[in-house]
């Protein structure tokens, strides 16, 4: 690449270049100036000493030839008056008449004197009239014009001459040092920082200058880098590692905390069908009781003279009936008391989950004489889920009514299964007096309870709430109704 070219290519030798140009064209303008205003005076100066000339050199022998009546000698006179440099004009008038002239007279910028042709005769003056003579300044205007063309290709020339030396001067001073430090820098990043060659540049030997500062500055300032980036990497890779570590720590924490959760939700499932036990004791001796009274009839009848057929059939149609009935309460007992930790998500009706709830509550509400409103949708609605957990939520939510309306005068708890604005909600109302305000915001977080030691864990709602989430849920208080309402939302699935 030559240099030129190469001189092209930098924005700090056209900078050079610029303020070369426009300093020297300012000098020269400002030269130029004061050479006009030089020229211009010194023209005016010679314009009017030629005017005086006339005074000294002319108007005597105008004067004489003029009273000798020697119109030759008068004419040659204005002719030598025109002759003088930048006179264009010269006249001799009497009584307001042009009597002698020579020359033209100028259109331009002029200058004129005018002398009176006075005759002295002894002591007597004679008026012979007027001599006027016209200098024109297009002489000056001329020389003025002159310099400044000369000045202007001069200096233009000069300007040449100068840039271009500057910028080769430029260029093998300072232009190609950058240049390769920047070449250097560019070709040596630092990211192999192992290898950390140092920036030399080519110069006369033992040459101490700005630029040598410049090379030791860049090369020390590397160095430092390089140990920079060394120890980040060392800091990195132990970073790295320990990252890894916790990585695998909060793995394990995350898992031990999912397995303590899963326990945990399992032991409030329990806690909450331990809070069934007594109903369901009772929801199962009921119909064994029934079951013995006809086992007893049996007995009786099985001794002659036996019972009638017909009586045979109904009683066994009870006991199977009742059979049923225990086996119902026993197998949603077993259904709501399996470990959701091995049951997957899948599509399922909600109201055989509502059933096995109901089942399972039904003697408790009815022992303590509240009534069991119940408005479920006829249609099955179908929701993906895990069914224990979703029977856990309803326990929960029934238990809590339960406990909230126990020493009503007449109590009631209302479960409804809907569908509403698209989604699957279950809600659960009560006649208790209602949550305090104070309170509202705490029922959801664990351990919160209000309940007697023994009766409540503060699990329940942060459980259900919980297990809500997971299904793409919610659970919430209606604060819309002046009872106490809780809200399940499920998805509601359309197979
Ligand atoms: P627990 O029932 O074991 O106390 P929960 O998390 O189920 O735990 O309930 C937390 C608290 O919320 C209860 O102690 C009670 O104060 C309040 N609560 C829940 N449901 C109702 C309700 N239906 N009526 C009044 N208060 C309720």
């Amino acid at each position: 690449m030559s240099i030129l070219s190469r001189m092209r290519k930098t924005s700090l030798s056209y900078r050079l270049l610029a303020g070369v140009v426009l300093g020297s064209s300012a000098i020269t303008f400002i030269i130029t100036i004061f050479s006009i205003v030089r020229i211009y005076q010194h023209g005016l100066e010679r314009v009017e000493s030629e005017l005086k000339q006339i005074e000294t050199l002319y108007l005597p022998g105008v004067t004489q030839s003029l009273w000798d009546l020697n119109d030759e000698h008068v004419q040659l006179n204005l002719n030598g008056i025109i002759n003088l440099g930048n006179i264009k004009y010269a006249t001799i008038e009497s009584a307001s008449v042009i009597t002698h002239s020579a020359g033209q007279p100028t259109t331009g910028d002029s200058k004129e004197i005018k002398l009176p042709i006075v005759y002295h005769q002894g002591k007597n003056f004679y008026d012979l009239g007027t001599l006027t003579a016209v200098a024109s300044l297009e002489g000056v205007y001329d020389e003025i014009l002159n310099q400044v063309v000369f000045d202007f290709f001069s200096s233009l020339f000069k300007t040449m001459i100068l840039s271009a030396f500057m910028l080769l001067l430029f260029h093998q001073v300072l232009t190609r040092h950058l240049m390769s430090i920047s070449k250097f820098l560019r070709d040596n990043s630092l990211s192999d920082y192992t290898k950390l060659p140092k920036l030399r540049l080519h110069r006369a030997l033992g040459t101490q200058d700005e630029l040598t500062t410049l090379t030791q500055a860049i090369n020390e300032m590397r160095f430092e880098i390089a140990e920079q980036l060394k120890h980040r990497n060392k800091a990195e890779k132990d970073l790295r590692k320990l990252n890894a570590s916790l990585e695998t720590e909060v793995k394990r924490r995350i898992k031990e905390n999912a397995d303590q959760q899963v326990i945990l939700q399992n032991a409030a499932r329990l806690s909450s069908l331990g809070e069934m036990a007594g109903g369901i004791a009772h929801e199962i001796n009921n119909p064994l009781t029934i079951i013995s009274g006809y086992v007893g009839m049996l007995r009786k009848g099985l001794t002659p003279p036996g019972l009638p057929a017909q009586k045979l059939d109904y009683i066994g149609e009870r006991i199977d009936t009742t059979i049923d009935r225990i086996t119902t309460i026993i197998q949603g007992l077993l259904r709501l008391s399996r470990d959701t930790q091995k049951e997957d998500f899948r599509i399922q009706s909600l109201n055989p989950i509502v059933n096995d709830a109901i089942a399972l509550c039904r003697e408790k509400f009815s022992s303590k004489g509240i009534e069991l409103k119940l408005d479920i949708s006829e249609e099955e609605l179908l929701c993906p889920c895990k069914p224990v957990e979703i029977g856990q939520i309803i326990i929960n939510l029934l238990n809590n009514a339960h406990d909230a309306v126990e020493f009503d005068s007449s109590p009631w708890v209302e479960l409804s299964l809907q569908t509403h604005d698209g989604q699957l909600a279950l809600s659960v109302s009560d006649s208790g007096p209602g949550i305090p305000e104070h309170i509202k915001s705490k029922i959801v977080e664990p351990f919160f309870t209000t309940k007697p030691a023994g009766k409540g864990t503060g699990l329940g709602l942060s459980i259900s709430r919980a297990i809500a989430e997971k299904h793409n849920g919610r659970l919430f208080l209606d604060e819309s109704v002046s009872n106490t309402r809780f809200i399940l939302e499920l998805p509601l699935s359309k197979n």
